[in-house]
């Protein structure tokens, strides 16, 4: 079940040296990481999270797995919408962005509370049992795994049967008169911005090139039938800059 051929953004690379180079993006920039997604998405991210969650709708005692969770934003939206009564945890391959989110969790209170868990692993491997989870969502982190159907496979594998997977994540954006304009400020306004902010271009090329090789809505839905999910479906958000693909196992 393995991707034909591996990227680093626009770079071929071998399977084994793409996981690495990932996870020193993620260390270079965990420090950062917030300020920069505002500063590049204008704070429309936290629109696109809003809306992930209101699709969602969390409940209290109901057990949420966040993958490639990395400094907390899906899990407090979720415990803020439950009034920290449901039970979150998160999942990321990379430490340095754990331990921000630990660090933001302290800030909030929300430390000690038994019910937010923060695990590191690798969404290819997770290290849950079958059956456990009632929800799986990954926000911006499916791009960066490198063999996707794997990650697909175990979210159809932990979760329980009737849960449900969330996956919100840049895809193809749908408007040919703004796609341009859209390049432009990608290609030319971000990998700056990376420098200014996290005295790091290299990463923010990184992203921008891992935005264009992801699956575009149809192929990312095909992506989750094959692995066995059903009633999948994709809502677009600012016409396809971002989607949220939803799907079941039954
Ligand atoms: N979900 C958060 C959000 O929406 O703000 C963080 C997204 S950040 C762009 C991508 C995250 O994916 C990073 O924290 C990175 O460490 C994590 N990641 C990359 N590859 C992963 C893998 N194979 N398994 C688990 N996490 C991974």
């Amino acid at each position: 079940m393995s991707d034909p051929a591996q990227w680093f953004g626009f770079k071929p690379v071998q399977s084994e040296d793409k996981e690495h180079l990932v996870k020193d993006v993620f260390s270079s920039v965990a420090e950062s990481y917030d300020t920069m997604n505002d500063a590049m998405s204008f704070g429309i991210h936290r629109l696109w999270k809003r809306r992930l969650i209101r699709d969602i709708g969390p409940r209290a005692n109901k057990d949420y797995l966040d993958v490639a969770g990395g400094t907390g934003d899906i899990a407090f939206k979720i415990l803020e919408a439950t009034e920290q009564k449901a039970n979150v945890t998160v999942c990321d391959i990379n430490p340095e962005m754990l331990k921000v989110g630990q660090n933001r969790a302290f800030d909030r209170g929300l430390y000690n509370l038994e019910n937010l868990n923060w695990v590191e692993g690798n969404a290819e491997t997770l290290p849950f049992d079958d059956n456990i989870f009632d929800v799986y969502t990954i926000s911006f982190g499916l791009r960066n795994v490198t063999h996707i159907n794997n990650a697909l496979a175990e979210a159809y594998r932990v979760l329980k049967p009737g849960g449900r997977f969330y996956c919100l994540e840049f895809s193809k954006m749908k408007v040919p008169g703004i796609r341009k304009l859209y390049d432009l400020y990608s290609f030319n306004v971000i990998p700056r911005l990376g420098q200014q902010i996290a005295n790091d271009r290299e990463s923010y090329q990184y992203l921008v090139e891992s935005i264009r090789q992801f699956p575009s809505q149809k192929q990312l839905e095909l992506r989750l039938r094959q692995v066995g999910f059903k009633r999948v479906t994709h809502s677009n958000l600012s016409g396809g800059i971002s989607a949220i693909h939803k799907a079941v196992k039954i």
